[in-house]
């Protein structure tokens, strides 16, 4: 069993420090920055053995230097962002496998954020380290790729298996969901876990992790093949892709 500790920093991003006791590695997951990290590894007695960048952007990737410098710890990312992350020494792409300890960890290209994004899929564990890919109730927004990469990305995560856990790099869910109950206000499950959502952020705490199976039923940018939602944009009987764009619109500009 790995054990996974979730750091909120700066305005609403999570750090994840993932631990193995077998082996006594440890991996952390877009450390915007170094001391949260550090601080943690000095109170659990834990040993940064490999920092798992999802993409270059400075909010996951801000604490790179200082924690090599100081843990020694090899920087993996997507080979084709090797250019632009600091301290870059291990790429990855699709399909790659590497290990934590004897836990294995599957490398899936999720263009569409950033041309370079990856996400890390403990197979096991049922874990996923999905960046600015997936989030509670939403994805993220298209910055260097086009709606039909992201949609493409997203249909890679929808497979999983749907105990598989969501551990995604920020704390969005609210927005999300409020924006999710204009495009399918019918929707029982969205309506419900609200309520939760909201009970959870009136005490600040997180509502991440989060399952595929609960994305399935609540998140719009896994529900395009709904007809409810079709109908609410008006977009009945058009590609699946074309649906999804639509609601990447709408949701920039909600
Ligand atoms: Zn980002
Ligand atoms: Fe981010």
């Amino acid at each position: 069993m790995l054990t996974i500790l979730q750091l909120p920093v700066l305005n609403d991003n999570y750090i994840y420090l993932i631990h193995d006791p077998v082996s006594g590695e440890a991996a952390a997951v877009d450390p915007a920055l170094a001391q949260p990290v550090l601080d943690v590894l000095e109170e659990k007695g834990w040993q940064l053995t490999c920092i798992l960048n999802t993409h270059h952007h400075s909010d996951h990737i801000g604490g790179n230097l200082e924690l090599k410098q100081k843990t020694g710890c090899t920087i993996i990312a997507a080979h084709a962002d090797q250019h632009r992350i600091p301290g870059f020494d291990h790429g990855l792409g699709d399909g790659d496998l590497i290990t934590l300890g004897k836990h294995a960890i599957r490398i899936i290209s999720t263009p569409g954020h950033t041309s370079g994004h990856i996400v890390y899929h403990f197979t096991e564990e049922q874990a996923l380290f999905c960046g600015d890919t997936l989030f509670v109730m939403g994805c993220g927004r298209l910055f260097e790729g086009t709606a039909e990469q992201m949609w493409c990305s997203l249909q890679k995560l929808k497979v999983l298996p749907v105990a598989t856990r969501i551990y995604c790099a920020h704390e969005y869910t609210q927005a999300n969901g409020r924006f999710a109950l204009t495009v399918e206000p019918g929707n029982l499950q969205l309506q419900q876990r609200m309520t939760v959502i909201d009970q959870l952020r009136a005490k600040h705490l997180p509502t991440v992790p989060s399952t595929i199976a609960q994305e399935l039923a609540t998140n719009p940018f896994f529900r395009e093949d709904s007809w409810a939602l079709q109908e609410t944009i008006k977009m009945m009987s058009r590609k699946p892709v074309e649906v999804f764009a639509q609601i990447r619109r709408l949701k920039d500009n909600s």
